[in-house]
């Protein structure tokens, strides 16, 4: 098969550019998605409790709001529908080939394409190949010792086992990240016993969270000027925030709200002292929740901070050499970020491989083109991730980046568009320079942000507005066409 465009994902990043480049009369692509059905993060993770923690009307494409959000954060199912209705409008359902695993592409010299392999032994030729898979979507279990003898049951929140009945078990729970804080609670409904393994505490905030009325609803619908503002209001608030990821020490006033927000669910002193954490707050993401401080103050939840060394038949042992009798096991421990994009086999020109062109660490120009890889994009790609505001944000502005570069391909009569090495260089010098004063390189924790040199490769260390206007137009000095 042979195609202009071939888009790997269908979650918000490969839609999101599926559906642009519709609307700019580019009509020739296609998607490919391994699961069978669309929608990336928000298909995998189903998880109880399972939400939005940046506002929805700001979580949403900016080219197609939605005014019926039914609350501030809206939940898994909520976002999944929003993505499925996005496929259906416009009409990118026949574009998807589903069921489809993408192991590794290679560009093409001679023809200045791609080729691009799949799981199941078939190929595709596309001038460009757009990377819409994002950071996070291997689930990551650790390698424990005996786990595979464990005879009760075992899942990641990303892959929730809903035939597996939690209620009357006894529930051991590894990790307190974004996506623990929210299955914990009602997990510890359900279940007999849960014991919560924490590495770090997390610091979390309390979460303006509520339903939006009807009333406000048939306001946004009526008035899109009123959706509009509400947004922009969300974002400037947001973004105001990026100045204490900067400078550390402004961070003091929130981890005073934090630490009220302890105590407030929380009764016991040992407790408490437990979930504090040590390090400067925004070293890790930080989570919001109202109701993880009291699912852990119930009778039912114990929270052991020794670290786990080993799986028994019957359990969970820690290093004090304690067994801790559990049914199920579940896994909260993340994702495989560091290998997202290393673990395909991608080959550039001269027959580089992208492992080896990023064996000193994942670099991208504007984390969208890698020089050496024309026609290559990466959606989500290194250091455009956030912690502050909304990736959706992100990607409409790395999708606006990528047409801009096709546009300028056509308007010089090219091929192929690559990067310049020392405009790439130039940028993540500046990039990396910023990052190294910024909370999470100074805030004494170790985070997934972080690669194993202790470098920051994920996070876009600024306003997110200053990424927009990078992004708006491809500059001509910053790349080469190919004829
Ligand atoms: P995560 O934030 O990476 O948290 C993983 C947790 O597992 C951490 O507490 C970590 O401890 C712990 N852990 C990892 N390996 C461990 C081990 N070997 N032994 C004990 N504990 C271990 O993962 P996540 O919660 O799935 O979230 C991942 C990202 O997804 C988030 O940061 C966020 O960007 C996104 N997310 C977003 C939302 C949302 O609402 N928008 C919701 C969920 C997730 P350490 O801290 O010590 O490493």
């Amino acid at each position: 098969m042979r195609t202009s465009v071939v888009i790997i994902g269908s979650g918000f990043a490969g839609l999101g550019m599926a559906i642009q480049l519709t609307e700019s009369g580019r009509d020739d692509f296609v998607v490919l998605e391994k699961a069978d059905s669309l929608g990336g993060t928000w298909r995998d993770n189903t998880y109880p409790g399972c939400a939005c923690d940046v506002q929805s009307h700001l979580y949403s494409f900016s080219f197609a709001p939605n005014p019926d959000w039914t609350r501030m954060f809206a939940r898994q199912d909520e976002i999944r529908g929003y993505l499925d209705g996005l496929a259906d409008r416009y009409r990118l359902r026949n574009r998807i080939r589903f069921g489809v695993t993408v192991t590794g592409a290679e560009y093409d010299e001679a023809t200045r394409g791609w080729t691009v392999h799949t799981a199941s032994g078939d190929t595709l030729e596309a001038r460009h190949v757009v990377w819409g898979t994002g950071a996070l979507h291997e689930p990551s279990v650790p390698e424990i010792d005996g786990l595979e003898r464990f005879a009760g049951t075992v899942f990641h929140s990303a892959h929730w086992d809903h035939r597996h009945d939690l209620h009357g078990r006894r529930v051991a729970v590894i990790g307190t990240g974004a996506s623990a804080i929210q299955f914990v609670p009602p997990v510890a409904e359900q279940a007999a016993a849960v014991t919560l393994f924490q590495r770090t505490p997390p610091w979390i905030l309390p979460k303006f969270d509520r339903p939006i009325s009807s009333v406000e609803r048939w306001v946004f619908r009526t008035f899109p000027a009123v959706q509009r503002a509400y947004r922009a209001s969300i974002y400037a608030r947001l973004e105001g925030r990026v100045l204490g990821f900067l400078n550390p020490k402004l961070m003091s006033g929130l981890e005073v709200l934090a630490r009220a927000h302890i105590r407030r669910g929380i009764a016991d002193p040992a407790l408490r002292a437990a979930v504090t954490p040590d390090y400067t707050l925004g070293c890790k993401r930080i989570l919001i929740s109202n109701d993880y401080y009291p699912a852990l103050a119930r009778d039912n939840v114990s929270v052991v901070t020794d670290d786990v060394v080993r799986v028994t038949e019957r359990g969970v042992v820690t290093a004090d050499g304690v067994e801790h009798p559990v049914d199920t096991i579940i896994f909260g421990t993340g994702f495989k970020v560091a290998d997202a994009f290393t673990t395909l086999a991608i080959t550039g020109r001269g027959g580089v491989k992208l492992t080896d062109a990023w064996r000193g660490g994942q670099e991208a120009y504007l984390g969208t083109t890698v020089a050496g890889f024309p026609n290559l994009f990466l959606l989500v790609g290194p250091n455009t991730g956030l912690s502050h505001s909304s990736m959706v944000y992100m990607i409409e502005s790395q999708v606006a980046y990528v047409l801009d570069c096709l546009r300028l391909i056509d308007r010089d009569g090219g091929r192929a568009i690559d990067t310049r090495p020392e405009r790439q260089d130039a940028f993540n010098e500046e990039l990396h320079e910023k990052l190294a004063g910024g909370v999470w390189q100074q805030g004494g924790c170790r985070s997934w942000y972080l690669d194993e040199n202790g470098v920051n490769r994920t996070l876009w260390p600024g306003f997110t507005f200053d990424f927009r206007r990078q992004t708006r137009h491809a500059d001509p000095t910053a790349h080469e066409i190919l004829a």
